[in-house]
């Protein structure tokens, strides 16, 4: 079994086009990039999770088959416009021979994702209810590929927003992977503790005095990771809001968010913000043992493929 990332970037992917900040520029010089981020679990099932706007790319460049599910996180653009693209699996089958993709999101995000991608349901797809709590029912989640939605505080758009938690069964037992998707936190404290592998957001480094994009810092994730001591962790959904030197403070344009207290290594400095794929690992890798966390820990990257254990 494995897990493949497929984006691993936030909602405008990195660099953002046209942004003029340090990040991007120093991206844009070197040829790194992220597209958005979205996973594909190759186990017992393929699911492919959070089918956001580069997912053609992002299938051709993997070259993956037809999912046998698709499960989404929430309704925010970046984790579903990309749903009409599936269309390619059944333009190469005989329209008799094909079946429905089962798709399940929580009943909030299909509000909207049915208002835009209406016409795909019966035809290509299979809207499927995904409920806080409650394992998913109906094939291919079951005894050998369990899945629980998460309820997650996304702030106050996103009213539908899940997380997820997998079981597969393997002859060594039940392997826990869990991803948070966007969020600030589960609602349920310990929604995502005691898991093999956590695959969880990491948008910025420090907490923005105001997080008005409702997502996830280094910061605020640290504790949370304390308390649920995953077996390892991903981080996915990486942004370039953090302010860093180079940046002009002036500047309107860059959608920057201050930090309300930065986060301090052992030597009492905030930590410098990591520009690149490379300076964000060395940060995570000094960050977690630095606030006590042991397990180890890497920064996703677009294409990374993580091998699972043989599947039941
Ligand atoms: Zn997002
Ligand atoms: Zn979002």
């Amino acid at each position: 079994m494995e897990l493949i990332f497929l984006g691993t970037g936030g909602a405008w992917g990195l660099p953002e086009h046209q942004c003029p900040c340090a990040t991007c520029r120093h991206l844009r010089s070197i040829g790194q990039y992220r597209t958005r981020t979205s996973l594909w679990l190759e186990g017992p099932a393929r699911v492919l999770i959070d089918p956001g706007p580069d997912l053609r790319a992002q299938l051709m460049r993997e070259d993956l088959p037809r999912p046998d599910a698709v499960l989404i996180t929430h309704e925010h653009g970046d984790h579903y416009l990309g749903l009409d693209e599936l269309l390619c699996y059944r333009r190469n089958v005989p329209p008799d021979a094909w079946e429905p993709i089962p798709v399940y999101a929580s009943a909030e995000a299909w509000e909207q994702i049915e208002a835009r991608f209406g016409y795909l349901l019966g035809s290509l797809l299979e809207k499927r209810l995904a409920l806080p709590g409650a394992a998913l029912s109906g094939a291919p989640f079951g005894p050998n590929l369990g899945c629980t939605p998460v309820k997650t505080d996304h702030g106050p758009i996103p009213k539908g927003s899940l997380g997820y938690r997998f079981e597969l069964a393997t002859p060594e037992g039940p392997y826990g992977l869990g991803y948070t998707s966007d969020m600030t936190a589960p609602l349920e404290p310990d929604a995502f503790a005691g898991l093999d592998l956590l695959v969880c957001q990491c948008h910025f480094v420090h907490e923005p005095a105001v997080n008005r994009a409702n997502h996830l810092s280094l910061q605020r994730a640290l504790p949370q990771l304390l308390r649920w001591q995953p077996g390892r962790v991903y981080l996915a959904h990486l942004s370039c809001q953090d302010h860093i030197p180079g940046d002009d403070p002036a500047n309107a344009m860059l959608k920057k968010y201050a930090p309300a207290e930065p986060l301090r290594g052992a030597d009492g400095e905030p930590y410098a913000i990591p520009r690149d794929h490379a300076a964000w690992q060395a940060l995570v890798e000094r960050a977690l043992p630095e606030h006590g966390l042991t397990m180890p820990v890497t920064v996703a990257f677009d294409g990374l493929r993580v091998p699972l254990p043989a599947g039941g």
